[in-house]
């Protein structure tokens, strides 16, 4: 076995232990609405394995897209918080220390810290595609969608409609507002609604990545394709856990 694999059994096995980690806390504290949200102790962050294999979401996004985009992307954001957090003279505790103080931090603190959480919450959003005749939310989520936006398809249409008005790179997302209503929003770069100077400040529920980089290589300049198939690979009952609240 060559030394490439061996750390990467390693870092594998540390990875594993990390999402378990992350994913219980961070998943637990991004549903509550008090905004407890990302429990990791600081540094050295790592990459976490994804939750299923890099070709899991074909034929909506490719194996190559989602093998650069997590072993590349991800983990440049992961080595770059890093390096811009070692030098800090204090160490905040969490990436939540960091996001509800985002204006006292560097451009590399705030786009890699970003970068990190937002590509781990967008990982675990979604899952395989199913061979059913539609991916759809359900329970208190789509009553809250229904609510909210008219119906499901209203609610897609807005949501497309805000990742093509993305100019540039940036994220769609769906979020519980202080006032507990569900709205759609979207930031630049790799910032987020959780963000203490964000627009539009809310509880994660869905993001998309409309980062070229999440879609080019199958799509090239398409990216409303993109925006429409992405609805196949969308986690609806992780997204539906995490409206209620509820984590695993
Ligand atoms: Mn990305």
């Amino acid at each position: 076995m060559s030394t490439n694999r061996r750390d990467f059994l390693r870092l594998g096995t540390l990875a594993t232990i990390g999402l378990s980690f992350i994913g219980r806390k961070a998943f637990a504290a991004a549903n509550r609405i008090e905004r407890k949200l990302i429990q990791q102790t600081m540094g050295p962050f790592t990459l976490a394995a994804l939750p299923y294999a890099y070709d899991a979401l074909e034929p909506h996004i490719d194996r190559t897209t989602m093998e650069i985009h997590h072993t590349k992307h991800h983990q440049a954001y992961v080595n770059n918080l890093n390096k811009a957090i070692e030098s800090l003279k204090e160490q905040p505790k969490t990436l939540d220390d960091i996001f509800r103080n985002i204006s006292t931090y560097s451009a590399g603190v705030r786009n890699n810290a970003g970068g990190h959480w937002n590509h781990t919450f967008f990982w675990n959003i979604m899952r395989a595609s199913y061979a059913v005749a539609a991916n759809a939310p359900s329970g208190k989520l789509a009553e809250a969608i229904n609510a909210s936006f008219g119906s499901f398809e209203k609610f897609k249409e807005q949501f497309v409609q805000a990742g093509k008005d993305r100019f540039g790179s940036g994220w769609v997302w769906l979020v519980i507002n202080a006032e507990k209503k569900l709205v759609i929003c979207s930031t630049p770069n790799q910032d987020n609604p959780l963000m203490s100077d964000a627009p539009v400040k809310g509880t994660p529920v869905l993001a998309l990545d409309v980062w070229e980089h999440a879609y080019y290589l199958k799509y090239q300049n398409k990216r409303p394709d993109y925006l429409a198939a992405w609805w196949n690979v969308v986690n609806w009952e992780r997204a539906g856990e995490l409206f209620e609240g509820k984590y695993r």
